[in-house]
């Protein structure tokens, strides 16, 4: 293994979930929903295998069809405008739109600032594309994780490239409001830095509402959007995500990626066009019920003695174990199968400064309703 990626191990998931399926216990360690998404847009999948679409390489830039939903749905939802010719790029989930980004977009030596806690792939991304991670720490305040402007402020060096954000933020489930984004903003513009955003999680919003950066002034030219099919229609293994951007960025993100996988996924894309135009309804009720299940799980953590941070998106809550006597969240992790037949994942993985992530634990809720239930009773026995 290369010096860039000697310091990555397997990824906390594969880890993690290997232990909860060797165990038997409840994986609330990975974030996958444990019901597929809607029956019509699996019955669009199937059809466009039968019908012979997408069964040989798709078009490199993604199948006309899901570039101009993607566009729509920028549009309607957003009221961004985006040639789906030449400023729409379907990638292989948004795992690999991160990795092109950052290949295409990140010279040798460059700086990267992510705030940190940030999702592993990052990491490893950054330094794929020989780039410096520069992470800057959210906060955990009264039961939120906060960006702090002044510290983004601080890291930005004449290095710097790009600010690498995430809005809903896994795993903190912060979702970064106008002032913060606007803050990012002005440093962007006065630095002339890229911004790459990961908003995955855009249609997982339970307080408040999701903004996409590349909304506010000037920003749509220096940022590149990330979306994905795998979290907003729980498709995990189909691997459907795009990047949405100004022709001069998608085409740079293009470069890179066609190398990556060429192309990927080509039935299913046809079936998330399908799925992008489900109407408002669909959008509504898979977030009414996963605000459901966040407070299932995050009321039965407090029972059980966690402090809890409610997520404001996503399908994930940290938790604090320092109330059950608990401080290093690695070994009650480790642990934890074995304690009480659940697996989560260490918050300290997420970070550089790892004592700043020492003591919180991460639990996914995209989970039915009586299996959340049932690791509920599980985790009261811990105490
Ligand atoms: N970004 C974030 C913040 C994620 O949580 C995930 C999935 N866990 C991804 C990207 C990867 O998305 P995909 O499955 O579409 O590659
Ligand atoms: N994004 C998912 C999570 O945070 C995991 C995806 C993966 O396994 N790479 O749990």
């Amino acid at each position: 293994l290369n010096r860039r990626l000697a310091e990555f191990g397997t990824t906390i998931f594969a880890e993690m979930s290997a232990l909860a399926v060797r165990t038997g216990s409840i994986n609330l360690g990975q974030g996958f929903p444990d019901t597929d998404g809607p029956e019509e847009v699996r019955e669009a999948a199937v059809r466009a295998l039968r019908d012979g679409r997408g069964n040989q390489y798709p078009p490199g830039p993604g199948v006309p069809e899901l570039r101009a939903a993607i566009a729509a749905h920028q549009r309607d939802r957003y009221g961004l405008g985006f040639d789906p010719d030449t400023e729409v790029l379907v990638t292989a989930g948004a795992t690999e739109a991160i990795a092109a980004a950052l290949l295409a977009l990140v010279e040798p030596g460059d700086e990267v600032v992510a705030l940190e806690p940030y999702y592993d792939s990052y990491a490893a991304c950054i330094a794929m594309a020989g780039g410096t991670r520069v992470p800057v720490t959210l906060r955990p305040r009264e039961g939120a994780y906060v960006l702090d402007p002044d510290e983004l402020r601080g890291a930005v060096t004449d290095r710097t490239r790009v600010i690498l954000l995430n809005t809903p933020h896994n795993p903190t489930g912060t979702v970064l409001g106008r002032e913060e984004l606007a803050a990012v903003a002005e440093l962007a513009a006065e630095r002339d830095l890229l911004v790459v955003t990961d908003e995955v999680y855009e249609h997982l919003v339970f307080d408040g509402e999701h903004t996409p950066i590349a909304t506010l002034p000037g920003m749509r030219e220096r940022t590149v959007t990330i979306g994905s099919a795998g979290k907003t229609f729980s498709f995990t293994g189909w691997k459907v995500g795009w990047v949405t951007g100004s022709r001069e960025l998608v085409a740079a993100v293009r470069s890179a990626k066609q190398y990556l996988t060429y192309v990927a996924s080509g039935p299913f894309q046809y079936a998330v066009a399908e799925a992008l135009r489900l109407p408002a309804g669909y959008f509504e009720e898979f977030r009414a019920d996963m605000r459901a299940k966040r407070d299932l799980l995050a009321d039965g953590l407090e029972q059980a003695g966690f402090r809890v941070f409610r997520p404001a998106g996503t399908y994930f809550i940290t938790t604090d174990i320092r109330p059950l006597g608990e401080s290093d969240g690695f070994a009650f992790c480790r642990a934890l199968p074995e304690r009480a037949g659940v697996v989560a994942i260490p918050n300290a993985v997420f970070y550089d400064h790892r004592e700043q992530g020492a003591p919180f634990v991460r639990f996914a809720f995209c989970k039915r309703k009586a299996v959340l239930e049932e690791a509920v009773a599980r985790l009261k026995t811990l105490g």
